[in-house]
Formats: structure tokens, C-alpha cells, sequence
């Protein structure tokens, strides 16, 4: 099918995106960034925005920044700008090593990380890193701007705190310490799919114990979400099989699975059982 009819914008500074987008909002005007979600969504007439503010051609918005304590990640970052480490910190190679987890190679040359988090897709791997990392959001619109921590950006399945007129201009994420350790592990049917769930961990160690853990889960029920029943299981002890194995059984009893006709919920609790498990096994600096 083709998409139903729609009016292109194609603004070249921010601000002039902000007012075409607070123009066309109320007529379900809808930011395009790199189009792989949005697309295939108009093409099926899921969607039928009258209207798209292609925000492609803004000068500044493929910037990624960093000024020693903060990495900035602009609207318009490809998925593929992660394949290499961004910043010299274990921030850098974590998210170069999530970043071949999502979608393939073409997908990640259009894809936006910021166009993931504000699609919300609650298998998206960046949903992911953006809660266990503790993202914030910059949210901008001629209203002004809203910095939004992750917790308070998600609001369930494909749903944020976004207003129809915000654009997420900008992500930010704390660099880790230079000694933080971090694993990730997920699960998909067929390399390349939508995870079916997914798990990442960050931790340092202090006198062989483990301090500042994080373990953030797509824990198969809503948005990823830091699962702090597993950081309890983790803190203050040291990494080993049996920790891991405790931590990844604290994680599946904090969960409450959707079930669907392919994936019962036991099944799904498994997967995060798994997830968990796996991430902390592999974790490395
Ligand atoms: C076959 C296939 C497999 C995929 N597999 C994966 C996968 O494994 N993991 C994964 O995470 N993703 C996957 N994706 C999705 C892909 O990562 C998308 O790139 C991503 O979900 C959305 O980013 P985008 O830049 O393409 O956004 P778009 O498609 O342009 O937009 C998506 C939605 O977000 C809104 N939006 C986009 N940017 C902004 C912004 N800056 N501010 C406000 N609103 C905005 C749009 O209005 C739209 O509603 C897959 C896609 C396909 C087609």
C-alpha cells in the first residue's frame, strides 16, 4: 500500500522547525527523522499524518558532543554512528556494543537514536540503555524547553511524556567511571528481529565487591525499565556465578510478562531469567 497523502516541511534551523511543528501539531503533523518506523507504519495507513516536519536538513542536529562528564546525543544521530566508540569512556564501547543489536545495517544508516526513544517501542535497545543509563531528554518546542529524566519519559507501550508539538532535540547521557564494567544480553528469534527481551547491567567493583550497580531490563511487560529488586541481589557482593544466578531470579520475579498468542508469560519470564543472567556473565569494561 502507499501512504495516504501528506505535506513534506523540510525546515533548516531548528527554530523554524519548532513553529512549523507547532503549526501543524493539531493536524496530527508528526516529526520525521530517519522514516524507519514512521514509513513502514504510513505505508500499512497505521498512520496518516497530514503532515511531516522532515527535520533532516536542520544544521546542528547530527551532532554528538561530549565535555568530559556528558555525552549529547542530537535528533538526527544515525544508529550507525555508534559502530565506533563515540567518546573514549566505557560509555563509548557499550554503546558500540548495543548498537549492532538493533535492526541491520541499512536500518542503523537511517535510524535515529533519538527517534527511537521518542517511537518508544518497548523492544528498542536504546529504550533500554537511555532507563538503566538514566537519560535525560531535551525536549524543545517554541514553548521553550523541558529536560525529562527517563523514568518520567516513558509512559508504556510506543507512549511518552513528549507533547505533540516537542521535538526530543537532544539526549543526554552521564559517562560511566573509567573502571565501570557492563554487559548486555538479549534474545531474538532471528538475528536482526525485535528483541523478545533484553537486559543490560553496568557496575564498578570496590574491594572485589559491587557498587553503583545498574541492571535495566525490556522486561517484557511495559517500558525498560532499572529493575531494583536485581541492583538489591547485586550490591555488595562479589561477581560470580551465584550472584548472577540469584540476580537473574530476582529480576524474573519483578516482572509481570504480556502474553501473546506465540510467547506464553512463563516463556517471557525465562527470556529475562536468561537475559539478565547472560549480560552479567559477559560483563567486561
Ligand atoms: C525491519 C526493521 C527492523 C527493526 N529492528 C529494530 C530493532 O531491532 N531495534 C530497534 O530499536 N529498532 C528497530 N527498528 C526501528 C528503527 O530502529 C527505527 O530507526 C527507530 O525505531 C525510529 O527511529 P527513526 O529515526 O527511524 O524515527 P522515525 O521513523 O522517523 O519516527 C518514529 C516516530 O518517532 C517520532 N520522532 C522521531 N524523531 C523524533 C524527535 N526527534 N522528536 C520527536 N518525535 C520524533 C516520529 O514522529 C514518529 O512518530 C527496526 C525497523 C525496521 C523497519
Amino acid at each position: 500500500m502507499k501512504p495516504a497523502p501528506f505535506i513534506r516541511h523540510v525546515p533548516r534551523t531548528l527554530d523554524e522547525a519548532l513553529k512549523v511543528l507547532a503549526e501543524v501539531a493539531p493536524q496530527d503533523g508528526r516529526v520525521l527523522a530517519g522514516g524507519q518506523s514512521l514509513v513502514p507504519i504510513m505505508a500499512f495507513r497505521l498512520a496518516k499524518p497530514a503532515h511531516l516536519v522532515d527535520i533532516n536538513e536542520v544544521a546542528g542536529l547530527d551532532k554528538i558532543a561530549s565535555d568530559g562528564k556528558v555525552l549529547s546525543i542530537g535528533a538526527c544521530v544515525r544508529h550507525a554512528a555508534f559502530h565506533k566508540p563515540v567518546v573514549d569512556n566505557p560509555l563509548g564501547k557499550l554503546l558500540t556494543f548495543v548498537a549492532r543489536h538493533i535492526a541491520h545495517y541499512p536500518i542503523r544508516m537511517r535510524g535515529t537514536f533519538c527517534g527511537s526513544l521518542a517511537h518508544a517501542d518497548p523492544a528498542s535497545e536504546w529504550c533500554l540503555v537511555a532507563a538503566t543509563l538514566d537519560a535525560t531528554m531535551v525536549a524543545k518546542s517554541t514553548r521553550g524547553e523541558r529536560l525529562l529524566a527517563a523514568k518520567d519519559f516513558f509512559a508504556g507501550i510506543m507512549s511518552t511524556a513528549l507533547a505533540e508539538d516537542e521535538l526530543l532535540a537532544e539526549v543526554r547521557l552521564s559517562l560511566l567511571a573509567r573502571d565501570a564494567k557492563f554487559g548486555f544480553n538479549e534474545f531474538n528469534r532471528r538475528s536482526g528481529d525485535f528483541a523478545l527481551a533484553a537486559a543490560l547491567v553496568t557496575y564498578r567493583l570496590h574491594g572485589g565487591k559491587i557498587i553503583e550497580a545498574r541492571v535495566g531490563g525490556r522486561v517484557a511487560d511495559t517500558s525498560p525499565r532499572r529493575i531494583a529488586q536485581a541492583e538489591a541481589a547485586l550490591k555488595g557482593k562479589a561477581p560470580g556465578d551465584a550472584v548472577f544466578r540469584a540476580v537473574a531470579e530476582a529480576a524474573a520475579n519483578a516482572v509481570d510478562p504480556l502474553e501473546d498468542h506465540q510467547t506464553s508469560a512463563s516463556y517471557r519470564r525465562d527470556l529475562v531469567r536468561a537475559v539478565v543472567r547472560r549480560s552479567m556473565e559477559h560483563s567486561t569494561s
